[in-house]
């Protein structure tokens, strides 16, 4: 059976019609009205009727932002988004009754649909690593989807880092965000064009257009430029030391790196595994996970959230 998947950002709702092989039958997306809560539940109910145009009901799955509730139907807080212990799913239900609605959040979608159809589809127990702004996270353990006690695990981006480092988002100093995240990336890029030497480049791109952008940044980096390439390796320095610390707890077969910073590919994923190997406890006794690029792109959050709601989470995978 077909469910669907709604997949709400700070700036686009991007929704789908998806089939059991999580390929995706029909697309639709409407603009964020990120400041309007009860607009965002009659948009995300008006793409649920467009895409079911038969009109039935069949499971759909919402992902959101922020902190979701074990039972997957309230959300406790969603930054940039005017929820506050919202009960998403019960004012889903009175727009669109008789259907089945739950809520999940976004970077575990995003994880369950790159374990599902993705990147670890040949794994058991993978972590996905989601660098774009932030740094958000997703873990899949023999099948299931981690979701903790309270509904609020896999949040690897406030992961203690740097005892009294930066200051993050969520009101403590230190955490892997600071360091690992594409708003790092461009901090650590620019701290290169102020120092000259191999920031050369970065400096001229940073004098061409007023400031160093991401595309230009990737430009950059594709090309081979030195400081650019530097800007990575720090970047991959500090996610590849998280991720020997998740080895230590979780011990994935597989690290999946996704989000917007991805797109670099190789050049990410090089300097990842090289500090991961470098800082994983007790090397060369032990098994080492493999890293990985996301394969689903921005697909990955409808594709998981309308698989959620079929499979809640947890699927039978044959060893072999
Ligand atoms: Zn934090």
């Amino acid at each position: 059976v077909d469910s669907i998947g709604i997949d709400i950002g700070g700036t686009k709702i991007a929704g789908a019609l998806v089939a059991e092989d999580g390929s995706i039958i029909r697309h639709t997306r409407r603009p964020t009205p990120a400041a309007d809560g009860e607009a965002i539940l009659d948009a995300v109910a008006a793409m649920v009727t467009e895409l079911a145009s038969d009109g039935s009901p069949r499971p759909v799955g919402v992902a959101a932002p922020g902190f979701i509730d074990l039972a997957r139907s309230t959300v406790y807080h969603a930054p940039n988004i005017d929820w506050h212990n919202e009960p998403v799913r019960a004012r889903l239900r009175e727009r669109l009754p008789g259907w089945e609605i739950s809520l999940d959040n976004d970077a575990n979608a995003a994880g369950w649909a790159e374990w599902r159809f993705g990147a670890g589809r040949a794994v058991h127990d993978m972590v996905l690593l989601t660098i774009g702004t932030g740094v958000g996270g997703a873990i899949v353990t023999a099948g299931q989807l981690l979701r903790g006690g309270f509904g609020a695990a896999g949040e690897l981006g406030h992961m203690l880092l740097v005892p009294g480092g930066r200051l993050c988002g969520c009101g403590r100093h230190g955490c892997l965000e600071q360091y690992g995240s594409g708003r790092a990336l461009m901090r650590y890029a620019v701290e290169l064009a102020d120092a000259g030497g191999i920031g050369q480049g970065l400096a001229r791109l940073r004098a061409d257009r007023g400031a160093i952008d991401a595309e230009g940044f990737a430009e950059l980096a594709r090309s081979g430029d030195t400081g650019a390439l530097e800007a990575l390796r720090e970047l991959g320095d500090r996610l590849g030391q998280a991720a020997a610390s998740l080895s230590a707890i979780l011990d994935p077969e597989l690290f999946v790196l996704g989000g917007g910073v991805s797109i670099a590919g190789d050049l990410l994923v090089d300097p990842v595994r090289d500090a991961y190997l470098a800082h994983l406890p007790a090397r060369g006794s032990r098994p080492e996970a493999s890293f990985a690029i996301a394969a689903l792109g921005n697909d990955a959050g409808v594709v998981g959230a309308a698989d959620l709601a079929r499979s809640a989470g947890a699927i039978s995978r044959a060893a072999d």
